[in-house]
Formats: C-alpha cells, sequence, structure tokens
C-alpha cells in the first residue's frame, strides 16, 4: 500500500539525524546554504564519540583523540576552519609508538607474525607524528553547537524511515514524532540502519554486511593518576602474548590550585561487537587494559584520583567497499550518510572526509569558500 506524508509532520529542508562531529558539520554547513535544518539526537547531550569529559585534572576528549600528523588531516582541518570560522592551531608532536617487552620500551614496529585481531584499527593510533590541535575536538563541537541556529531536537531518537518509491518521506522520532524532510543526513552509527529502514528495504548483500562485518566496540579507561607516571608523550600500544594489544598516551601533567600535581592517561582497546552484551567481557577488557598498564608502569595504578570508563558499542570498523557508492544507500535518493565507516580513512580524519564527501554530493561544501585568510599555524613539539 503507497504511504502518505502524515499531516501532522514537522516538515524542514533537511533533517539529520545524530549530533556528533558529522552531524553538526552538517547541519552548519546547510544552514549556511539557507535551508530550514532540524537537527535530531537521541541523547540529552551533543557530540557522540567527540563530545567533553570531565576529570579532577580539568576536560578531556570522550576517549584518546589522536590525529595522524599528514597532509590530508591538514587539508580536512583547513576545510573545518572555514566550517568552524576559526583558525585551528596545530602542533606536531613527534614520538614514535612505543610498544613494552621483554621488560624495556622499544619503538614499536608493528605487530609481526603474531596474529592480531584489531590490527588495522589499532595502527591507526600509532602514526610517527601526530597533531595537537587547539581548538581541540570537544571544543569543535561547542563551536558548531553555538553556530548552529536552526531546529535542534535533544533526546530525540529516530526509531523509524518511511520510505516511497525510494525516498524517504518521513522519519519517525521516539516511536510516534513525525518529521518530514526532502533532504536526510544520517550523521548516526550505520550499524543501525537494517533496523531503521526495516529488513527488506537493504539489498541481502548490504544488510549482512551491516549485521556481520566486522565492527568492535571501544572499552576505554581514563585514569587521573596523583602523580605524574611519565613524561613521554608517545603513544603506547601494550600488548603481551595472546593478548588484543591497548594503546594509550600520557596527558602533561598539571599542577593544580592546591598544589597537587596531576596526571591523566587515557587507554582503548577494542573487542568484538558481539561481546558487548556480556558484562564479563568488558570486564575482562578492563583487567587486560589494567594489567597492560602496570607491566610497563608498575606504580601507574597506585593511588589514583579518578578512574572513568567508557564503553562504545561499534565504534570501530569499517564498511570501505560495501556500498557502491560510499555513503549512499542503493535505491534511495535522498538519504547521506556522514559516518567514517564509509571512508578510507578511520576516525576523526574519516568523518570529517565523509562529511565533506557527502556535502559536496549535496552540493554544498564550503571547498572553495575563502573565510579565512591565513595559512595554518603548525608548531613542532620534539
Ligand atoms: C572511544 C573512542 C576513541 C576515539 N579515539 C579517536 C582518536 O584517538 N583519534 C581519532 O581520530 N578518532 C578517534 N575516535 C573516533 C572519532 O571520535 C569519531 O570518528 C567521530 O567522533 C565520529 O563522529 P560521528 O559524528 O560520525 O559519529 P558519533 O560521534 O558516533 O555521533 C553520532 C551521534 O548520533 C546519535 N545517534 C545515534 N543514533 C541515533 C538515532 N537513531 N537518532 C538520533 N541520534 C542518534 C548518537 O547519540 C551520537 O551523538 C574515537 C572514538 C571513540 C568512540
Amino acid at each position: 500500500m503507497a504511504q502518505t506524508k502524515s499531516p501532522k509532520a514537522q516538515e524542514f529542508d533537511t533533517l539529520i539525524i545524530g549530533a556528533g562531529l558529522g552531524g553538526l558539520i552538517a547541519a552548519n554547513v546547510l544552514e549556511a546554504t539557507g535551508r530550514n535544518v532540524v537537527l535530531i539526537e537521541a541523547l540529552d547531550t551533543l557530540g557522540g564519540a567527540s563530545r567533553s569529559g570531565q576529570t579532577a585534572a580539568g576536560g578531556i576528549e570522550h576517549g584518546l583523540k589522536i590525529i595522524p600528523d599528514t597532509e590530508e588531516s591538514h587539508a580536512a582541518l583547513d576545510w573545518l576552519e572555514k566550517v568552524i570560522g576559526q583558525k585551528i592551531h596545530r602542533t606536531s608532536v613527534e614520538a614514535s609508538p612505543l610498544n613494552y617487552d621483554d621488560g624495556k620500551f622499544k619503538p614499536y614496529v608493528g605487530f609481526g607474525d603474531e596474529s592480531v585481531r584489531t590490527s588495522s584499527e589499532i595502527e591507526a593510533y600509532a602514526p610517527p607524528k601526530r597533531l595537537e590541535l587547539s581548538p581541540a575536538p570537544r571544543e569543535w563541537i561547542q563551536i558548531l553547537a553555538d553556530q548552529f541556529s536552526g531546529t535542534l531536537l535533544t533526546l530525540s531518537h529516530a526509531t523509524k524511515m518511511v520510505i516511497e518509491d525510494g525516498f524517504v518521506l518521513e522519519t519517525i522520532v521516539n516511536g510516534a514524532k513525525r518529521i518530514s524532510a526532502r533532504e536526510v543526513v544520517f550523521a548516526a552509527s550505520p550499524q543501525t540502519l537494517p533496523a531503521l529502514l526495516g529488513a527488506e528495504t537493504l539489498a541481502p548483500r548490504v544488510r549482512q554486511k551491516l549485521i556481520k562485518g566486522d565492527f568492535w566496540t571501544s572499552v576505554n579507561l581514563d585514569l587521573v593518576h596523583s602523580q605524574p607516571i611519565t613524561d613521554s608523550r608517545a603513544v603506547h600500544i601494550l600488548k603481551g602474548a595472546n593478548e588484543e594489544p591497548t594503546v594509550g598516551t600520557f596527558h602533561p601533567a598539571v599542577t593544580l590550585e592546591d598544589g597537587r600535581t596531576l596526571q591523566v592517561s587515557q587507554w582503548l582497546t577494542l573487542i568484538p561487537r558481539e561481546d558487548i552484551d556480556e558484562e564479563e567481557f568488558v570486564a575482562s577488557a578492563l583487567k587486560q587494559i589494567k594489567r597492560q598498564l602496570k607491566r610497563a608502569y608498575e606504580s601507574a595504578l597506585g593511588n589514583l584520583v579518578q578512574e572513568r570508563i567508557l564503553v562504545v558499542p561499534c565504534s570501530h570498523g569499517s564498511l570501505a567497499g560495501a556500498f557502491e557508492v560510499p555513503g549512499r544507500i542503493p535505491k534511495i535518493s535522498n538519504v547521506w550518510m556522514t559516518s567514517a565507516f564509509f571512508s578510507d580513512q578511520k576516525n576523526t580524519l574519516g568523518t570529517l572526509l565523509q562529511t565533506r564527501r557527502c556535502l559536496e554530493e549535496m552540493g554544498d561544501a564550503l571547498v572553495d569558500t575563502d573565510l579565512t585568510s591565513a595559512s595554518p599555524t603548525v608548531s613542532a613539539e620534539a
């Protein structure tokens, strides 16, 4: 039976689902073209995997934020500067990644012959040079949120897309409210698409990729140490025999007004996405992180001021090559997807590149707009 638009649907030019980095960038760029944009977010906070966290030692990123210092990163950041209307100061940190083996730190040179299930994801965190950015990713979120003056609906979970003739006619939010828009930017995790679209809408091959693909859930441990542990700025890749690796870094130590000097460190390991429902897998991943850290830094777990545990389902993986046109759903004409899963690059860089690609396809990327005058400022830190 043909479906028709409900008379009660709220109408917009563009609906953006998900207010993480990709969704917020898309909202700003599309709003600047004069579109009437609605941005919906399932949670009561914005930023998704790029939101900020608070610790006793100050604000931190939601999980690691290691951005490789490459030409591609600089080009993507140049573009982002235009979107946020601000310079992004870039400090290059040249500190080769380290691992810990046989009682000493060694330069990380890959996993050799060992079979490591998460190697391609972990290697993305081990560039020889990385960028420290100011404003930092969590601050981009605030800037983008402040800049956006369209309609923002938090605690609004897209639960179903109503499709007619290969066109998303309406999106149902929280199971009841209806939003209609001629364009939909899907800036949430693509693994939720089968539920949103209905299994019959996706070709079996695509559905299989989304349901059975190699996606990883990240288990993160942020620690506030009561005293500085190390001044090493290197990315640490910690791994024992028959263990999946943990990746992490130490932040520079900070001295608080009360005279205490604290140091934050952030650690991440990945578990298969199906293990997420089993508390024991998460608990054992956390134990593994601690074991690996203690092996490298005996005193790292003594007198902790704070521990912050974060589990992000299906945060890592790839759908590159799974869709004929990356970020487009076969036979649906008005949906664009901004997730890094569709990019050749991973993580934040992948999100920036894929979001830009979508906006270009929609005809609106600020690619040639000269909003900033000076070239990027890059300083180096050894
Ligand atoms: C723990 C962790 C560590 C990371 N470390 C690094 C790093 O070191 N370097 C790096 O470059 N990158 C890193 N990343 C990756 C980087 O954070 C992401 O690439 C980027 O933030 C993804 O942005 P996004 O907007 O595509 O998705 P997300 O940030 O996932 O945002 C999606 C948003 O959509 C919302 N949403 C989901 N479903 C719905 C729905 N149905 N209706 C409405 N809203 C919905 C979510 O609540 C969320 O706010 C890390 C990610 C994680 C999770």
